[in-house]
């Protein structure tokens, strides 16, 4: 897809006759960093075309499907945005993809690594500049968190030539990829467990393992003591049980082993030879479940392994709990951990979004966790999501409030660190339930034409989505798509946001409005936001920001920040950014 790097542009003049689901008022919506003119795709078909089936003869349907198809694919943005030059560094914004539901590249209905290739030009035109993908190697799994080989792609995903390709490609454009790494477990059929179990149906009475005859009974927590808990399943026909802390199927790794350790220092090599760019770490917290600094000593480790091999690597790990404990594991010295706090309906994003806590309340949390870590761990990098495979998608936590969702994008790209967007959350796609499937349905590419479209999980149930497709988002100038784009547009344009030190600006305020400075060597930035239900007037020389421009806004509805005389007029759950 080529790029039109022209300044800033909204494209609206074509879009009243071409877009069914675009109003006039919605093509009004302008702001200071839009200018109007014309940049729709040149010789390609609109969707009303498509649905209109306007094809010159029966004869020529089938070229004209294989075009309409082309379209779905590389469907252009209305807007476009001047190319920020990103600055190289720990500080990303990543977007994760569950590979299997994203963009089916050879219509066998599974998501791949070339599907995702196929995407690059949008991932990269978004904003991202990150890519986490969740587990690829061989698994029986659909959701392939129970690796069978480390070294390898599972078969429907591609091969090991495709994931270079990708990298390459990714590599290319200056983003960044990094892979799920899981080791607190395999699957109960990798070779490594399969071998073990064997070896301990074949002890005789009364004797013992011997690891130098089955090295593999030591990589996992073998007893022979009857059941140890709910925990602990029985190995085949033998006499011993052995620990999977999330089910039978995921038997736990022996990370305390050396063997085992050398077995993922290998396999970290191996990928990042090839080029990776780090790893997320599943389930940390469960390397030896209730006790945290046993954890501490496992990601120390590997983060120091990892570092000797690639000093720029990244590492951001997993450990589902309140900021307290999550700070624990700082001292491991790993980049980051996923900010949970922040996350989900009760986390302190879609609190803010939905209103429920002030956003003044919601700065000085951010201030007082930033000042925590960074006490902790003086480079730490914090990792903030709403969403992401585990987790309802945000459609659920702001009950389909679009505003309320907006916003809550609004905010997250507003947090120091790098932030993590999981794909579908862009467009609103639902999850529908509690359910694990529902949270991994297919990427609703297009309403009307299945090119590049996933089979669901084969469990999940069949969810009609709310919100219109990408297809269509990205043609509505006011979509939840176009949001997060210019959200991520002025988090790249100003690098102080992610980078900064952040404190609160003093003054005299409307309730429901408050204001917070992003200084990163000097270069200072106040982000300015509102979550009061009526627009709310700030005097800026009374909050002694009267010095300060007006850069950018971000707003949910069809009112526009308006700056008169050092008055600021700031519309329920808008963004402002001075500079
Ligand atoms: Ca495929």
């Amino acid at each position: 897809m080529k790029k039109r790097w022209s300044s800033l542009i909204l494209v609206m003049a074509l879009l009243a006759g071409i877009l069914s689901g675009c109003s006039q008022k919605e093509s009004a919506q302008k702001t200071d960093v839009q200018e109007s003119t014309v940049s729709v795709s040149e010789g390609k078909t609109s969707i009303e075309d498509t649905q209109a089936g306007e094809t010159p003869a029966a004869a020529d349907a089938e070229a004209a499907e294989k075009e309409a198809a082309v379209t779905a694919q590389n469907v252009e943005s209305v807007i476009t945005y001047e190319d920020v030059e990103l600055i190289d560094d720990a500080y990303r914004n990543y977007y994760q993809i569950f590979p299997g539901s994203y963009y089916d590249s050879d219509e066998d209905g599974n998501g791949d690594l070339q599907g995702i290739i196929q995407k690059l030009d949008y991932i990269e035109e978004m904003g991202f500049n990150g890519i986490w993908l969740t587990p690829i190697m061989p698994s029986p799994s659909y959701h392939k968190y129970d690796v069978t080989d480390y070294y390898d792609i599972h078969p429907t995903l591609g091969t090991l030539e495709d994931y270079q390709a990708l990298l390459d490609a990714c590599h290319e454009r200056g983003i960044r990829l990094i892979i799920d790494m899981v080791f607190n477990h395999t699957s109960s059929e990798h070779p490594w467990f399969t071998e073990a179990v064997s070896y301990l149906e074949g002890l005789e009475d009364g004797k013992e393992p011997d690891l130098t005859e089955c090295p593999y009974v030591g990589y996992y927590h073998f007893v022979k003591d009857g059941e140890q808990g709910v925990n602990w399943y029985k190995a085949g026909n033998s006499d011993y049980y052995y620990e999977g802390v999330f089910w039978s199927g995921m038997p736990d790794l022996a990370l305390e082993n050396e063997a085992v350790r050398k077995e993922f220092e290998e396999i970290a090599k191996f990928w990042l030879d090839m080029g990776t760019d780090g790893f997320r770490l599943d389930a940390a917290k469960e390397y030896f479940t209730g006790y945290a600094q046993k954890n501490v000593d496992v990601l120390s480790w590997f983060t120091q392994y990892v570092k000797s091999v690639n000093p720029d690597a990244y590492l951001v790990a997993e450990v589902w709990e309140g900021q307290a404990a999550i700070q624990e594991y700082y001292t491991s010295g790993i980049d980051s951990l996923f900010n949970f706090p922040a996350a989900t309906q009760d986390g302190a994003v879609i609190k803010t979004a939905r209103g429920r806590v002030e956003v003044k309340e919601f700065f000085e949390w951010m201030i007082r966790q930033r000042a925590a870590d960074l006490q902790a761990k003086p480079d730490y990098v914090d990792a903030p999501f709403i969403s992401n495979h585990d987790t309802t998608r945000i459609s659920a936590h702001c009950v389909n409030d679009e505003a309320d969702m907006k916003y809550a994008a609004g905010l997250l790209m507003m947090m120091p660190g790098s932030p993590f967007v999981y794909y579908g959350e862009e467009i609103g796609m639902k999850s529908s339930g509690t359910k694990d499937e529902n949270k991994r349905l297919p990427m609703y590419w297009s309403a009307i034409n299945a090119e590049g479209m996933t089979n669901p999980p084969a469990d999940a149930d069949e969810v009609e989505q709310k919100f219109a497709s990408w297809e269509e988002q990205m043609q509505d100038p006011s979509s939840i798509l176009q949001y997060y784009r210019k959200a991520l547009y002025i988090r790249n344009s100003h690098p102080e946001i992610a980078r900064g030190e952040i404190s609160l600006v003093e003054g005299e305020f409307p309730v429901g409005a408050a204001a917070m400075l992003h200084d990163w060597n000097g270069e200072k930035c106040v982000v300015i936001s509102s979550n009061a239900e009526e627009t709310v007037e700030v005097d800026l020389a009374a909050c002694g920001l009267s010095e300060y421009e007006l850069k950018e806004s971000l707003t949910v509805g069809e009112e526009e920040v308006v700056l008169e005389k050092n008055i600021l007029k700031l519309p329920s759950c808008s963004i402002a950014i001075f500079k």
